[in-house]
């Protein structure tokens, strides 16, 4: 392990000040801690965040919900009012990693987590993640679990974090504090596609801190619903996956929203499902046609030619789990 200082912030001004003169921000430390022991990650100064007061779940207006940074998963995952108000956020977080994992990451920390691609992990491969410039061995290595959408000639990497995948669904905001005051990011722009610069996957500035996440308050209840596909039931990351949140009134579908995970170098949030869904009255046959459209633009790789049918799948069974039939 590169060798490196440890410090341990008491309150937001010296975490900030650690952070913009280059320190690593850790709390529950179960994704840097196990790349630093690969030496993938190679930071000079972590500091420690975990005592900072971002704890808190809060219920914002009608339905709206801000999660502190450091909410542990299982804390999150078991808090009453997300369990009532969106479940999708609790499954997503009851089928990610073990019980062990979930009671020390953070939710801030779930989101910032980094791929699994072996050969990101991998420090003898070329990785333009890794190391910018070297190159993918993924792009003609072995690409069963990687991503077909959003990919580039650079990465083709998938987000692993489940929680995410509902956060993309909701349109979610994250909050974060940094040198030059608090900044909200909306979700869909702060977890950024590889392009020609994989190794930046965030729209974090130098010393930024995310400090919550919020779910804006729907104007109408959502009933929603996380499925997860892999290919053993448990401490698995996702083939494909679907966060799906539905209100119907009236026998009409008035909101949607659906996001995959599993298939994007970023949670892959899906407007053409929902605008086919918006207007209609629900039934088997529209939950098929709007699942048409989940791999719109998918790009196989050569060992993941399954993953727009499986994709098209997992999201029309989702519908169907969470909208039911008429
Ligand atoms: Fe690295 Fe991305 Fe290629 Fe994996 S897919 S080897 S993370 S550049």
């Amino acid at each position: 392990m590169h060798p490196f200082t440890y410090a341990k912030a008491a309150d937001m001004r010296e975490a900030l000040n650690a952070g913009w003169r280059g320190g690593r921000y850790v709390a529950g430390g179960t994704t840097l801690v196990d790349l630093m022991r690969e030496t993938v990650e190679r930071p000079d100064v972590l500091v420690d965040i975990s005592s900072l007061p971002l704890r808190e779940v809060v219920v914002t207006g009608r339905g709206g919900l801000r999660i502190g940074a450091l909410v542990r998963m299982a804390e999150a995952a078991a808090h009453p009012k997300v369990r009532v108000l969106y479940p999708v956020i609790s499954e997503a977080l009851e089928l990610s990693a073990s019980a062990q994992l979930r009671n020390m990451a953070t939710i801030g920390g779930n989101i910032m987590q980094r791929t699994r691609c072996t050969y990101f992990r991998d420090v003898t491969a070329a990785c333009n993640k890794r190391e910018p410039g070297s190159g993918c061995a993924a792009l003609h290595g072995y690409n069963r679990s990687h991503a077909i959408l959003g990919t580039s000639d650079h990465c083709v990497a998938t987000h692993p974090s489940d929680v995410a995948v509902a956060f993309a669904a909701l349109e979610a905001t994250v909050h974060v504090l940094g040198p030059d005051g608090e900044r909200r990011i909306a979700f869909a722009d702060f977890l950024l596609r590889p392009g020609s610069t994989p190794n930046r996957e965030q729209a974090l500035r130098k010393g930024e801190l995310i400090t919550a996440v919020e779910i804006p308050a729907h104007a109408r209840p959502l009933k929603s619903g996380y499925l997860k596909v892999r290919d053993r039931q448990s401490y698995e990351f996702a083939l494909t996956s679907a966060a799906v949140a539905l209100h119907v009134s009236g026998g009409v579908i008035r909101e949607a929203k659906v996001a995959a995970g599993g298939v994007g170098t970023v949670p892959w949030k899906l407007p053409a499902v929902e605008r086919h869904l918006i207007g209609e009255r629900p039934s088997d046959r529209l939950w098929a046609e709007a699942a048409e459209h989940a791999a719109d633009g998918a790009r196989p790789l050569t060992h993941n030619g399954f993953k727009p049918e499986l994709l098209k799948r997992t999201v029309e069974r989702q519908l169907r789990t969470v909208g039911g039939t008429k």
